[in-house]
């Protein structure tokens, strides 16, 4: 894949998974791609670090991929996971990991992945059909 694509078929999965919504296209299709979405979010989606640097003051600014991921220092990698799933005084993920408008767009985009693969799977529940 080239870089661009790389960087960006989760933007174009998103737009799919839009599409498939609003067509109503199958539901594994929109599982599948409400996963991917979420998935490229997490593990591809070029961001910034957003661990806490060793002055527990600022944020390391170094590039990352995926917002589960840190950047090539194997203690931010843990530093973030432990942010993320243990939600504690480390530091505020909102602000390390979401600094930015874009930032904010990929969270967005990750929590509605999340959402569509959730609703895929229970609206049929709900509804009954
Ligand atoms: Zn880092």
């Amino acid at each position: 894949m080239g870089k661009v694509v790389r960087l960006y078929w989760g933007c174009m999965v998103a737009a799919a998974l839009v599409v498939a919504w609003t067509q109503r296209w199958a539901l594994p299709v929109i599982v599948a791609l409400s996963v991917g979405v979420s998935a490229y979010v997490a593990f591809q989606v070029p961001v910034w670090c957003g661990a806490v640097n060793r002055d527990g003051q600022t944020y390391c600014r170094n590039n990352a991929y995926g917002l589960l991921m840190g950047c090539s220092k194997r203690q931010h990698r843990w530093q973030k996971i432990k942010m993320i799933v243990l939600r504690n005084k480390v530091g505020n993920v909102g602000r390390s990991v979401f600094p930015t408008a874009k930032d904010k767009f990929n969270g967005v985009l990750a929590v509605g992945g999340l959402l569509s693969a959730i609703a895929a799977v229970i609206v049929p529940v709900v509804t009954g059909g």
